[in-house]
């Protein structure tokens, strides 16, 4: 009898054991991947993109970022005006009839876009969105534009000001780049202000802790699908988990005047931002942090690493918490796709998708698709440039570079015989759409989807 099993299960083995050679992976292409890449990429193409990340608007519009660029920044070559790829954008976006960017030229695109601009109808971005095949498109910006059609533009708004409530000038001369971002939290904390009827600082930490909890709820009643935080800019994304008294002590000691050092600073900022991210759960408000090199001289790759935040998004008291990590840690996107094995953690690949070059961009898709491709999203960081080369171009690139990326990704995955071709399409819906889609329809957003 034993024996017998035995045979039987011998039998049974090398029956599965033939069904695994068929779905053994290998190291190597087994099939014309090339034409996988063009089957996979018609596919791709047809399907509509759900952008998590961008910056739509005109160029002298300032409320396209609560930042703005430091002075003489260092361009990476790719986003530097004469990458002629922006000419093919162009062209197949507008029609534009030159091969290159001569201020002469490059002047047929600004009064394309300034003509769009004064009609001040929202089917102006409409139809780029409809261009690309675009369904829907996160701005993140420090407040909506009347040319913006809600219906397809979903507002992410700004929670960095709240860090800022005291006397600046030691954080506003730190650095040059820090000179021209702490002024601006300033000018966006006194909107908020202005927009809750807030005349001066609450007297304590508990009126202040309302106003920010108020606003945020006040924004998200305005059509606000989730908060933005650039901190990366500004300080270290470790927040550490001081007691109240302390943070209570340094707003009795600073909300009515006074410079605080730069640790009271800190300690201050770390307590109300665990404040935001248990108001966000309540509210089922995402939070959106950018994970990510940043522009400046003074940029801190260290402070600005993704893996700082792991204590946060690790903490059970956030469970309910949805995080977003902007630009998927970029160069650290390995770090940052494994936190998003936390359930309530994800990742988007915008900025990523202009940054890099196709070829570059696909290694990176490779290996997302391989570990939580269900919380990855597509996203661009669109931005308008100058006057000629706008959000519009940025928009194309992003699109472009991704699509193409994730279709060659996907070639190989198939021609590796790791996934079949049927999963890739599975995936690839996922990424581009379905994943965003889901993530924002659960949440409790107002009013605009
Ligand atoms: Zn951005």
């Amino acid at each position: 009898m034993k024996r017998l099993l035995h045979r039987a299960t011998v039998a049974l083995l090398a029956l599965a054991s033939a069904s695994v050679v068929r779905a053994q992976s290998s190291p190597y292409p087994t099939t014309d991947v090339q034409k996988l890449y063009e089957d996979l990429l018609g596919k791709i193409n047809a399907i509509p993109l759900y952008d998590n990340h961008s910056h739509p608007g005109f160029a002298d519009d300032s409320d396209v970022d609560a930042m703005a660029a430091p002075p003489d920044e260092s361009s990476v070559l790719r986003l530097r005006d004469d990458n002629p790829e922006f000419v093919t954008a162009a062209k197949s976006l507008f029609g534009y009839p030159y091969d290159d960017f001569k201020p002469e030229h490059a002047r047929w695109l600004a009064d394309r876009k300034n003509a769009a601009k004064k009609s001040g109808s929202s089917a102006y971005f409409d139809q780029i969105l409809d261009k690309l095949n675009v369904e829907t498109c996160l701005a993140n910006r420090a407040f909506m534009a009347p040319y913006l059609d809600s219906k397809r533009f979903h507002w992410v708004f700004f929670g960095d000001s709240f860090f800022y409530p005291f006397d600046n000038r030691d954080q506003t001369a730190s650095t040059p780049d820090m000179g021209v971002y702490i002024p601006l939290q300033e000018k966006m904390l006194a909107r908020y202000k202005r927009q809750m009827s807030v005349k001066a600082l609450p007297a304590d930490l508990a009126g202040y802790e309302a106003f920010v909890r108020t606003t945020m709820a006040d924004n998200q009643k305005r059509g606000g699908v989730a908060m933005k935080y650039e901190a990366a800019y500004f300080r270290s994304l470790y927040f550490s988990d001081p007691p109240r008294e302390k943070a209570e002590a340094i707003y009795a000691s600073y909300h009515a005047g006074g410079v605080p050092s730069a640790e009271e600073y800190r300690i201050f900022q770390d307590y109300i931002f665990r404040v935001m991210v248990d108001q966000a759960g309540k509210l089922k408000l995402p939070l959106h942090f950018h994970t990510a090199v940043g522009i400046g001289d003074y940029f801190s790759l260290r402070q600005g690493h993704v893996l700082n935040l792991e204590n946060v998004l690790r903490d059970p008291r956030y469970k309910n918490t949805t995080f977003v990590l902007v630009h998927g840690g970029w160069p650290y996107e390995k770090e940052a796709a494994l936190l998003t094995a936390v359930k309530n953690v994800y990742l988007d690949t915008s900025f990523q998708s202009e940054l890099l070059y196709p070829s570059q961009f696909k290694d990176v898709l490779k290996q997302l698709l391989t570990l939580f491709p269900d919380k990855m999203m597509y996203g661009s960081d669109a931005f308008p440039f100058n006057d000629a080369l706008g959000a519009e171009e940025s928009f194309w690139l992003a699109a472009h570079t991704t699509r193409t990326a994730l279709a060659a990704a996907l070639a190989e995955l198939v021609g590796e015989r790791a996934i079949t071709q049927n999963k890739a399409l599975e995936l690839a819906r996922l990424y581009l759409h379905d994943n965003a889609a889901k993530l924002y329809s659960s949440g409790n957003a107002g009013g605009t989807k």
